[in-house]
């Protein structure tokens, strides 16, 4: 089954608690556009390769489209659509007026020096400049591009197009229109909305008492965040952190977890020389002993296989698509209370929202104020889609944040015109 297939089947679920019109849902099978291009790029020792890149529009009722691009070896088309997918019910169940959208490249990023990683991002841009637009399509950030590579396609973009349309990209680098706190907005937003399902914790019949537990697998822009961000709050403990070489399982008596430490001895020895804790695999991270378990590195890692290990629970979806549907399946039977990717990493699209706000207003906001706003929005998603799974007695907190953004998907649907909304 295809990626996308795959997100699909999430939303047949919430399907019969959204209430939409069978245009509007028929619209939402498709991606609307994909374009892909293979794009040559020339390296330091003056060779010729060939890239695939891809950006695909999933659906852009609410709005302009929104969403990163990644550099990774797994891109390909269903990659893009299926993340393009994802980020079109992300925006529409957080309330950002925003369609969704995904792009990317198949390459390994790390196997690039920085002029050549300079080069691609700007042929990107060559390639998709007529693509994507600030009413249109406005990329950003994702796995392996951060804000300087933001940096080198707005340069791009802005050289063939003129004048400064800073609203095409979020995600730039703040001394170029970029906003405070979007590094962290993702992380942090993830923390709010873990704090507001713990804040429903009887009515989500969640047994969580005394210091909350949490391992998170993936020391990234995302997880090095939320550790941040939970580190300054003592009721939590980060008790395990992992990528795909290796994690330590920290030693509770010991000092308490620095993500700071943990991030130089990450880059200095991947973790081996931190003299704190105890080595543990990426795998068995999943299945330690928790209250909450983090996937926040990449697609599938809980599945049927490792669903029935899975320890924590609470699973707080930061990475897109980290369960697959048969891993899901297991761990709503087992009472896990899984908070998905679309609601628990939408921190990030609220404050690219917030700059892309600046950026067509020329106005700039404080820190403080981003942060007032990510958290109101954050929490007011989570309240909404635990009170519709309540009040419609859905099974699941993603099939009830499906239900809501399809729900809000199908009004504005209706508002541009439907046989139903005619007829009425
Ligand atoms: P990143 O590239 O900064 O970090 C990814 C981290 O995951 C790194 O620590 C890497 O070593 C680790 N990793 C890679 N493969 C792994 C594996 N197989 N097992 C364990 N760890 C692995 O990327 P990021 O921006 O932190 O994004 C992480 C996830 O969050 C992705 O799924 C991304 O789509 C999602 N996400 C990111 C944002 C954002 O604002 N950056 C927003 C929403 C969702």
């Amino acid at each position: 089954m295809s990626m996308l297939e795959a997100a699909k089947r999430q939303l047949e679920d919430a399907y019969p608690f959204a209430e939409i019109d069978e245009e509007s849902w028929l619209k939402l099978q498709y991606p609307q556009k994909t374009l892909q291009v293979a794009i040559p790029m020339r390296h330091d020792d003056g060779s010729l390769k060939m890239y695939m890149a891809y950006r695909s529009q999933y659906n852009d009722t609410m709005g302009p489209c929104k969403g990163g691009i990644r550099f990774h070896p797994k891109v390909d088309r269903d990659h893009v659509e299926a993340l393009g997918f994802w980020m079109t019910f992300k925006c529409a169940c957080v309330k950002v007026p925003f369609g969704g959208s995904k792009g990317g490249v198949c390459v390994d990023a790390n196997s690039l020096s920085h002029r050549e990683l300079e080069r691609l991002s700007k042929a990107y841009i060559d390639a998709f400049v007529d693509f994507i637009g600030p009413d249109t399509d406005i990329p950003a950030p994702d796995v392996a591009t951060d804000e300087r590579v933001m940096g080198w396609m707005y340069s791009e973009y802005r050289k063939i197009k003129g004048g400064h349309p800073k609203a095409v990209i979020t995600g730039l680098p703040v001394a170029l229109g970029g906003i405070e706190g979007r590094s962290s907005a993702t992380g942090y937003g993830g923390y709010y909305c873990l704090e507001n399902v713990i804040a429903h914790r009887d009515e989500l019949n969640l047994k969580v008492t005394g210091p909350i537990d949490v391992a998170v697998q993936g020391f990234g822009k995302v997880g090095y965040w939320f550790c941040e961000k939970l580190a300054k709050d003592k009721r939590y403990r980060v008790i395990a952190v992992s990528n795909e070489y290796s994690g330590v399982y920290m030693d509770t008596s010991g000092p308490a977890f620095d993500p700071d430490l943990a991030m130089k001895c990450l880059q200095e020895s991947n973790w081996r020389d931190w003299g704190q804790g105890l080595p543990i695999s990426n795998d068995d991270l999943l299945s330690i002993e928790c209250d909450v378990l983090v996937p926040a590195a990449i697609e599938n890692v809980i599945t049927k296989d490792n669903a029935n290990t899975v320890r924590a629970r609470v699973v707080l979806e930061l990475a897109n698509g980290p369960t697959t549907n048969d891993g899901d399946a297991i761990l709503n039977e087992r009472g896990v209370v899984v908070v998905p990717d679309i609601l628990a990493n939408a921190g990030g699209v609220i404050v690219s929202y917030f700059e892309w706000l600046q950026n067509r207003n020329a106005q700039q906001k404080t820190v403080e104020e981003v942060d007032k706003g990510l958290k109101e929005m954050v929490t007011y998603a989570t309240e909404r889609t635990i009170a519709r799974k309540n009040k419609y007695k859905i099974p699941s907190l993603r099939t009830s944040a499906y239900a809501l953004a399809l729900k809000r998907i199908g009004m504005a649907n209706e508002c541009l015109g439907t046989f139903h909304y005619f007829k009425r």
